[in-house]
């Protein structure tokens, strides 16, 4: 489980995540749902570990991550994280991403690497690089690399909006069911209602650095805190 408190950056003077509070239970998917500029990225870079914060504190199952003068680096955190441009290696092959974290013997690394291909659905494609597959298929190879190292929370920083239109829902669906085969806990940002009505367990909504609600994606739909909440959900059919 994952505990955020009052986590608070600034940059230059400016507050850009302020006081923020949020939870990632086992098995769920919370989404950071927020309008561009409102601290997302920013806050899942220090839950992370790739930023510090200035106040506040980051645990995982009870233990200090980050805050005071604690900071624990990133590989050592049990998160995963997936960019919105997966950023994978385009040196390295396919078997080569996903295995790149990997600690073990060659063996080991190399049964790892093919569980997760075949859970992806990209077994046939070990010695291809990464400009040779279309973004979907990046896409998840980019999903079985963070899987790789068996986080315990998967950090995803709108991974699906790149993707083509008519693949997306396809391959949110899919992603969802491979992190919950692999019972990884998910903390998704995205700018998009629709998508964390459609993912989410818990939405936490976010807006100039603060989480203005919390809350079932049901109840904040039909009880939105504020006039602006209710308005940036009104988009939704
Ligand atoms: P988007 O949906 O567009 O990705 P976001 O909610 O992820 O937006 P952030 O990337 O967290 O927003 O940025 C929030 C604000 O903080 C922005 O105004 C950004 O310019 C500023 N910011 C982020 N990182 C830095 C930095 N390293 N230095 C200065 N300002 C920064
Ligand atoms: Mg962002």
């Amino acid at each position: 489980r994952l505990e955020v408190s009052n986590l608070t950056r600034s940059f230059g003077g400016r507050v850009v995540v302020n006081d923020v509070s949020l939870t990632v239970m086992p098995g769920q998917v919370t989404c950071l749902l927020g309008p561009s500029g409102c601290g997302k990225s920013t806050t899942l870079r220090l839950i992370a570990g790739v930023d510090r914060p200035d106040a506040g504190e980051v645990r995982m199952d009870g233990a200090l991550m980050a805050g005071g003068s604690t900071m624990v680096p990133p590989e050592a955190r049990g998160t995963g994280l997936i960019f919105q441009d997966f950023a994978l290696f385009p040196h390295l092959s396919v078997s080569d991403n996903v295995a790149f974290g990997l600690k073990g013997t060659r063996t080991e690394k190399r049964l790892r690497v093919h569980e997760l291909l075949e859970k992806v659905g990209l077994a046939r494609y070990v010695d291809t690089f990464p400009h040779e597959l279309s973004g979907g298929e990046q896409q998840r190879v980019a999903l079985a690399r963070a899987l790789a190292p068996r986080p315990k929370i998967m950090l995803m920083d709108e991974p699906f909006s790149g993707l083509d239109n008519r693949l997306r829902d396809g391959i949110r669906d899919e992603t969802l069911a491979i992190l919950k085969e692999e019972g990884t806990a998910v903390l998704l940002v995205t700018h998009e209602p629709e998508e964390a009505m459609r993912m989410a367990d818990e939405i936490a909504l976010m807006r100039g650095g603060r989480i203005v609600q919390r809350g079932a994606p049901y109840n904040i739909y039909n009880a939105p805190a504020d006039r602006e909440a209710a308005a940036f959900f009104s988009d939704i059919n």
